[in-house]
């Protein structure tokens, strides 16, 4: 008679095919999963994911979360990171960044619930607003204008996190909360608006790099593979309430752009445009309870990081190459 081997876990990503959500369902394969990854591509590509998609434990569905989930036999884990994320999406689709943050939420919500499945909730530092608090504590409550360009992203996060309380509280799903602070690395889309892929796409084109405002405004930046570790980490704790993922090591932006430029060894100038409307003017995580109860912090210094990321960015056949030191 032969032994049943325990079945691999099984998870749903949704948003499976975006930035962050690649990276997590590559993770998941490497820990033993199956994974379906779903998405339906109006910020994810097909491209982050062609290297998976040989891989037996893993499957591509098609499909817009702000609808009804189907899906068929068990499922033990559930990570809800469907949601366009970059400020240059908060104007140009505000209405499916709150149709996937309450609609989204409420259906990924109602999967976990009829399979018994815990769920991540993909949050963000956006909670926080422009914060008055610093660095941001998971008690704050954020200082967020509601009616402003980014109140789309900001309120549909906040909403997410609630309804998920509510069914955490209501429902008794099994829920976990990571709020993401800014993170970057191989796959964010080059035209995606976000400070690291415009420096680095800039610095390789040889153009300027636009700083907005004077640059003084700070962001403490994340390598992609220590949130996708803490995320994976989080899941597996007992931890239901809001826990910060982010590098709390803080940099003015003008300090990220010249960064870039002595990585790339780029010649390109720095510019100044006008700051966007209610940009934070200070982010940084406090992860005083990632550390201590998921032994967590990140381990990939900003240099390493944005050097792996120039390097992928400039290996892409669409992409310019690395320009010539000076000298
Ligand atoms: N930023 C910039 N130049 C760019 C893109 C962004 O100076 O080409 C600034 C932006 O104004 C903000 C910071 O970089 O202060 C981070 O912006 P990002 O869009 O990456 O994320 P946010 O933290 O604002 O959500």
């Amino acid at each position: 008679m032969s032994k049943e081997r325990p079945a691999k876990p099984r998870a749903l990503v949704t948003g499976g095919a975006g930035f962050l959500g690649s990276h997590l369902c590559e993770w998941l394969l490497g820990e033993g999963y199956r994974v379906i990854c779903m998405d339906n591509l109006r910020t994810g590509s097909l491209e982050n994911i062609a290297h998976l998609r040989e891989d037996a434990n893993f499957e591509y569905v098609h499909h817009d979360v702000t609808l009804h989930i189907e899906v068929e036999g068990e499922l033990d884990e559930i990570y809800h990171f469907a949601s366009p994320a970059s400020p240059k999406d908060f104007e140009r689709i505000p209405i499916p960044i709150l149709k996937v943050g309450a609609l989204g939420t409420y259906n990924s919500l109602g999967l976990a619930k009829s399979k018994c499945a815990r769920l991540m909730l993909a949050s963000s530092s956006e909670v926080y607003g422009d914060p008055l608090v610093h660095p941001q504590p998971e008690e704050y409550w954020g200082n967020v204008n509601q009616v402003g360009i980014r109140g789309v992203y900001d309120e549909a996060k906040r909403y997410a996190e609630s309804i998920t309380m509510a069914y955490h509280r209501h429902h008794r799903v099994d829920t976990r909360i990571v709020r993401i602070f800014n993170t970057y690395g191989p796959r964010m889309r080059p035209d995606d608006g976000r400070v690291v892929p415009n420096f680095v796409s800039q610095a390789l084109a040889g153009e300027p790099l636009t700083v907005y405002g004077d640059g003084s405004q700070t962001r403490s930046v994340q390598y992609v593979d220590d949130l996708i570790e803490g995320t994976f980490r989080l899941m597996h704790s007992e931890e239901t309430r809001p826990v910060n993922i982010g590098n709390p090591v803080e940099y003015p932006v003008r300090e990220i752009a010249r960064m870039i430029l002595s990585l790339s060894g780029s010649r390109s100038e720095i510019v100044h445009e006008p700051l966007p409307q209610d940009d934070p003017k200070q982010r940084c995580p406090d992860i005083t309870r990632a550390r201590e109860i998921l032994n967590w912090e990140p381990r990939v210094p900003a240099r390493e990081g944005l050097r792996t990321t120039l390097d992928w960015f400039a290996k892409q056949p669409h992409r310019p190459q690395v320009p010539a030191p000076h000298g």
